[in-house]
Formats: C-alpha cells, sequence, structure tokens
C-alpha cells in the first residue's frame, strides 16, 4: 500500500494510505483526546473532542474521521483546537446532569476525565436537559439523561453482536438511544449479554445494582451468607485496584470476600466440573442414541452463558432442543449450597442467601427464571459483576493488593484446571474434551499440554475433529467415530453456526457458545479496560491457574467424586436431573415481541 506523508506538529510521520490523522498521530506518540471513538469497535465524529487543524483547511476536523493526505501539516493543540475541545466538552456538559459526587461511575467515567484533563473548572452553559428517564432490566440499566450519544453501544450491539436492540431514536434534541419504540429492555429480545454496558463511556449504561440486598444479608444475623465466585473474576478483579491485566488474584479475592463477612466462600469452579461430568454424559447418551437409533438431537450445544441461552430462546427456539440441559454452573452451585450443604449444616435453605460474584450481567436475569428455583426458594439469590465486588471491597474500606492469600472453604472448594479454563473462549469444549475422551478411550487427550491447539484463538470460529479408536468396551458404538467440534463466542458466529444447523448444513456434533467475544473474561460485568490486549492477558492468567494445579481434569476431582458419591448419584442420573439441569422458553423474536 502507498505511504503518505505529513507532519503533525512539526513531526514527520509516513503511514499508509487510508489511515486516520488519530492513528498517525498514535504512530509518533502525540495523545489526541477522544470520547465518541473507540478503536476497532466505533467510528463516527460525534463528539467533536478529537478535532485539529489542518493547514490549508476552513474548519476544524474531526482527527478519527478524516484520513492523512501527502503534505498535510497538522496541528493538535494550536489555541483554536483546545478552545474547540473544551467549548464541545461544556456542551455535553450543558447536557448532564453532573451529578458525579454520587454517581457509580466516578473515578472511571471518560467523560469526568476528559472535562478534568482539558482544564473544565465549571458549568459555563445552563440549558435545556433531556428528560431523565430510567429503564432497570433484571440486567442492565439505562440512565437517559447521563446518555452524551456517542453511540458506542449501537455499535457494539448492532456491529459486533449483531442482535441490533440500541439505536438512535427520535430526531434533533429528541434522540434518544433505546430499542425501536422506545420499549424497555426487558420488553424485546436484548439478550443482557452487557457488552454495550462494558463500551459505554459514562453511566448510562450499568449493570442493575446489587449491592443493596447483598450488604442487607451481610448485616442480617439470621442469613447464613454463602459467595461463589467465577473462573474469570480472578483474572479481571485486580485490574480494579491498579494491578497489570490478567493478574490471578484468587487468593486474595478469598480474603476480601472473609474480610466482608461473607459465612462460606466457595468457588464456582466446582460446579464447573460438575457441569463437565453431567454435559460431558449428556453428549455421550445423545452421540449413542445418534449412532445406534439414528436419533437424536445433535449438534448439542453447550449452556453455560445465560445471555447465549436468551438469545437462542428469542431467535432459534426451534432449536432448543439442541442446547444442553445443564444449568450454568453457578446455578449448579446454588442448587447445590441450596440442597447438600444446608442438609451438611442442617440449615433451613430459607435461611440461606446465596451470592454469585460473576463477570457477567447476563447471570442477574438468570436467577430470575422461574426454573431456577425450588419449592419457591431461589438457587442464587443475588449476582454482583466483578465490578460491583470491587465497589463493596472499597466501600469496606479494604486494602485488596496488600491482602495475604487465603483459600477457598470446603466442601465446595477445591476445583482442577479445567474448570478454570470455562472462564475464555473454547474453555468449556477443552474441558468437555479433556474428560470424555479419557472415558472413552482410556487415554489422555492427546494434544500438547493438554490445550486443543485448533480451538485457543479469539476468531470468531474455530473448529477441529476428534476420532475415536481402541476405545473402551462400554464405548463400542463410538470405534472409528470422528466428533466434530466447532466453538464461537459473540452472537455474529453463534447466528452463523445455528443457521447452518436450522439449514441441515452443520457438519458438527458439539458446540461451545459463549456470548460475549472473547468469553466470560470480557464479560459484560468486568473491569472496563484500555489494554488492547486485555483478552489475550486474562486468558494467560486462567491458563496459569490452570496449568499450576495437579488436577487438570474435572473427572479427577475429588469434591465431584465425593459429591456423587454421597448426594447425588450418578452423572445425569435423578438427583442430578433435579438439581442440575433445566429447561428453556421460547420468547419471540423481536417483532413479535413489538407487536404485543
Ligand atoms: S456519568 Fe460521569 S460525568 Fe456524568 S455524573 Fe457520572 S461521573 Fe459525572
Ligand atoms: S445487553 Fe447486549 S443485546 Fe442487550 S442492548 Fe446491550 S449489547 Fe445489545
Ligand atoms: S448509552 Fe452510553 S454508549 Fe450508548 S450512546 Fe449513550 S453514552 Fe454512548
Amino acid at each position: 500500500m502507498k505511504n503518505v506523508n505529513l507532519t503533525i506538529n512539526g513531526k514527520a510521520v509516513a503511514v499508509p494510505e487510508g489511515t486516520t490523522i488519530l492513528e498517525a498521530a498514535k504512530k509518533i506518540g502525540i495523545h489526541i483526546p477522544t470520547l465518541c471513538y473507540l478503536e476497532n469497535v466505533h467510528k463516527y465524529g460525534g463528539c467533536r473532542i478529537c478535532v485539529v487543524e489542518v493547514k490549508g483547511a476552513k474548519a476544524l476536523v474531526a482527527s478519527c474521521m478524516v484520513a492523512a493526505s501527502e503534505g498535510m501539516k497538522v496541528e493538535t493543540n494550536s489555541e483554536r483546537v483546545r478552545k474547540a475541545r473544551k467549548l464541545n466538552c461544556e456542551l455535553l456538559l450543558s447536557d448532564h446532569p453532573q451529578d458525579c459526587l454520587s454517581c457509580s461511575r466516578s473515578g472511571s467515567c471518560e467523560l469526568q476525565t476528559l472535562a478534568n484533563s482539558l482544564g473544565l473548572d465549571r458549568a459555563r452553559f445552563k440549558g435545556e436537559r433531556s428528560p431523565d428517564f430510567i429503564d432497570i432490566s433484571p440486567s442492565v440499566t439505562r440512565d437517559a439523561a447521563k446518555c452524551i450519544l456517542c453511540r458506542r453501544c449501537v455499535s457494539v450491539c448492532n456491529n459486533i453482536q449483531k442482535v441490533g436492540i440500541l439505536n438512535a431514536q427520535n430526531r434533533g434534541f429528541r434522540t434518544i438511544i433505546a430499542p425501536a419504540g422506545g420499549a424497555p429492555l426487558s420488553e424485546v429480545n436484548c439478550t443482557y449479554c452487557g457488552q454495550c454496558v462494558n463500551v459505554c463511556p459514562v453511566n448510562a449504561l450499568r449493570e442493575t445494582d446489587a449491592l443493596a440486598p447483598v450488604w442487607r444479608a451481610l448485616a442480617d444475623p439470621k442469613k447464613r451468607v454463602v459467595v461463589q465466585t467465577a473462573p474469570a473474576v480472578r483474572v479481571a478483579l485486580g485490574e480494579e485496584f491498579g494491578l497489570p491485566a490478567g493478574t490471578p488474584v484468587t487468593g486474595k479475592m478469598a480474603s476480601a470476600l472473609r474480610a466482608l463477612r461473607f459465612d462460606d466462600i466457595f468457588d464456582t469452579n466446582i460446579a464447573a466440573d460438575l457441569t463437565i461430568m453431567e454435559e460431558g454424559t449428556e453428549l455421550l447418551h445423545r452421540a449413542k442414541a445418534a449412532l445406534t437409533e439414528g436419533k437424536a438431537a445433535l449438534p448439542m450445544v453447550t449452556s453455560c452463558s445465560p445471555g447465549w441461552v436468551k438469545f437462542v430462546e428469542h431467535e432459534f427456539p426451534d432449536l432448543l432442543g439442541n442446547v444442553s440441559t445443564c444449568k450454568s454452573p453457578h446455578m449448579m452451585l446454588g442448587a447445590l449450597a441450596k440442597s447438600y450443604y444446608a442438609q451438611k449444616l442442617g440449615a433451613d435453605p430459607g435461611d440461606m442467601f446465596v451470592v454469585s460474584v460473576m463477570p457477567c450481567t447476563a447471570k442477574k436475569f438468570e436467577v430470575t427464571r422461574p426454573e431456577m428455583q425450588a419449592n419457591g426458594i431461589r438457587d442464587v439469590d443475588a449476582v454482583l459483576t466483578t465490578r460491583e465486588l470491587a465497589r463493596m471491597i472499597r466501600e469496606a474500606g479494604i486494602d485488596f493488593v496488600n491482602l495475604p492469600d487465603e483459600d477457598f472453604d470446603s466442601p465446595l472448594g477445591i476445583s482442577t484446571g479445567a474448570a478454570d479454563i470455562f472462564g475464555v473462549t473454547g474453555g468449556v469444549m477443552e474441558a468437555a474434551l479433556r474428560t470424555v475422551y479419557e472415558l472413552v478411550t482410556g487415554r489422555e487427550l492427546p494434544f500438547d499440554g493438554l490445550h486443543v491447539q485448533p480451538i485457543c484463538s479469539f476468531d470468531q470460529v474455530r473448529d477441529a475433529s476428534i476420532r475415536f479408536e481402541d476405545v473402551l468396551p462400554e464405548y463400542k458404538f463410538l470405534e472409528g467415530f470422528t466428533l466434530n467440534i466447532a466453538v464461537t463466542s459473540g452472537f455474529a458466529g453463534a447466528r452463523r453456526l445455528m443457521e447452518e444447523v436450522r439449514g441441515g448444513r452443520s457438519k458438527y456434533h458439539f458446540i461451545e457458545v459463549m456470548g460475549c467475544p472473547g468469553g466470560c473474561i470480557v464479560g459484560g460485568g468486568q473491569p472496563r479496560s484500555a489494554d488492547p490486549m486485555v483478552r489475550e492477558k486474562r486468558r494467560a492468567g486462567l491458563f496459569s491457574e490452570d496449568e499450576r494445579k495437579d488436577l487438570r481434569k474435572s473427572h479427577k476431582s475429588p469434591v465431584a467424586e465425593a459429591l456423587y458419591k454421597e448426594f447425588l448419584g450418578s452423572p445425569c442420573g435423578h438427583k442430578s436431573h433435579e438439581l442440575l439441569h433445566t429447561h428453556y422458553t421460547e420468547r419471540g423474536t423481536f417483532n413479535e415481541l413489538i407487536k404485543k
């Protein structure tokens, strides 16, 4: 590609044709402030914070939108530019509540940081304000008064997730970002993935707050408050306290939860191991039925991601039979806490309060599903995101970084490495294969370091084939069978794979889907990060947790073994079905919902 030569603030730079001024400046270390722009996600030029002066141009130009050209002379920090940026920021603030003191985004808000860095010390303009409007869904809260119309959420929901819920409605000053017709999120086909929440620069999109009921339960002497933490939380929580992305803080997290006075600190990983036992068994049952009787819903698709499950319920209700009936791991652990553990304690499940700390906003909705309760008692009472747990830790004045490492509690605290990798795309599939292959053949999965390399990337869809040979006698039906697997994360890839299944064109027998692009490590409740390598770093953190363990296969988990022996019986047996499996509900497509 041809290069163009230009100068920025008197410094020469050569960049490939098509490079924006913003990108060219970045290349030579010149920082241009931005607000609506988000690298690789959203380019809109609406906020005009990134304006620069180009010699010969009448007006200032938005550097995120204009390509560098041969001989261009750019000034990024002239008085005219600085004044314009300040004015554009002041205009945004003139239609903003400015209640930073009581705003949960204070300290991590991009508008607040920008106003501060531009030296704004007062709000000069007072004019008409957009109306206040709060839409509280079980997972995501939209606070319209705080929206600065940057449209990052629109790009993520439409172009990356391809769900298309959020769009600009109305025109001019009446413009809002909302589902069609201004409908609440709970009345449309929103998956509650929270990817829009992760990119919102202000507090206009946030997780629906669960701190109050958790603090209340902790203060109630009659409640036994059990907490569990998902795999992805342990490699992201540290970022909220200034630690590098991907740093595993499992021990500090357990310590912090104890300091917060939770009664029992359990690891969702235990239930990830159980998921593999249940889902692996379910796959073998389905494969047997398909190979010996010619009937069974294949491919089987994973069910640990509640955003993904809701997506299928709306968009592919005809394929619900393909989705594994396993509950997601934290729901399994909640059900066990209020049955197996309650029984051990001699406690009334109604006096227990189970809190899940999750990387995910969709899990806040999942716990409200009627099928996730027994005898009118919910399996899980509240879901906190990783960000919310960090808020609790700060509120309690805990010095997180200097906490000693502590362990989870027994009996639901020891898990295998297979469970750790559940937090990253491809992890559930790899964990399942480690177990299924060994159960069927008696040999270890034949991949370096037990990692299934063809599916260890962030490409939208990856696949692999595993051939079963020299199988154990009870699995004779699988002799010579080649299992075709696929892995995807984010709804764009999932839609593609499910369209193939619907059209009878799928060659796969087992598909892993996670709702967030990259998996739970970048779930809608994880710390927001400006680090472009954050996914890779968090994945490396989870892999290191897996690799440091002696036990790396779910079927070798002593806790799972004891649970089946003492309480559950066998995988996919009667008791497991009652506690660890569920069913799904057809929810209607967008067009069907909007007609109601
Ligand atoms: S969103 Fe940001 S600027 Fe607005 S009130 Fe909250 S912290 Fe302040
Ligand atoms: S939660 Fe997900 S599906 Fe819903 S509006 Fe946000 S990005 Fe779209
Ligand atoms: S809700 Fe947030 S991300 Fe969406 S347009 Fe408003 S400020 Fe931007």
